[in-house]
């Protein structure tokens, strides 16, 4: 279920428009619009949902699926030796998209 006051629904639904770098029938991986390090991509459900506590068995198959496809993902857009994954959660981790996402960062030696 999409929701209307989500960006990345809106990205999803075509309403947006983003710096696609693949896409299946289970989730869309694009370009950060501020990106923090040299590469900066975001792995995103189909699915509109926020926390990984909201998993259900199915959804915990799209992350895995995710989880699975990134590392192939990563190397094709300029992630060579190496790439951090962060997922950030609620208010205190900074998540401003109500959207859970994969932050894929590299493309260089990270400051931390
Ligand atoms: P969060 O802080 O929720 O973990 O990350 C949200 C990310 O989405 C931020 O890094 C932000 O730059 C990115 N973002 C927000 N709006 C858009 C947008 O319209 N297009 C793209 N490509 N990225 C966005
Ligand atoms: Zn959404």
């Amino acid at each position: 279920m999409s929701n209307e006051n989500c960006v990345f629904c809106k990205i999803l639904a075509g309403e947006i428009p983003s710096a696609k770098v693949y896409e299946d029938d289970k989730m869309i991986v694009f370009k950060d619009i501020e990106p923090k390090a040299k590469v900066h991509l975001l792995a995103v459900p189909r699915e509109h949902f926020k926390l990984l506590s909201e998993l259900s068995e199915s959804r915990a198959m799209v992350l895995a699926h995710m989880l699975r496809r990134i590392p192939d993902i990563a190397a094709q857009n300029g992630c060579k030796d190496g790439y951090r994954l962060v997922i950030n959660q609620g208010d205190d981790a900074g998540q401003t998209v109500p959207h859970l996402h994969i932050h894929i960062l590299g493309g260089e030696s990270l400051p931390w």
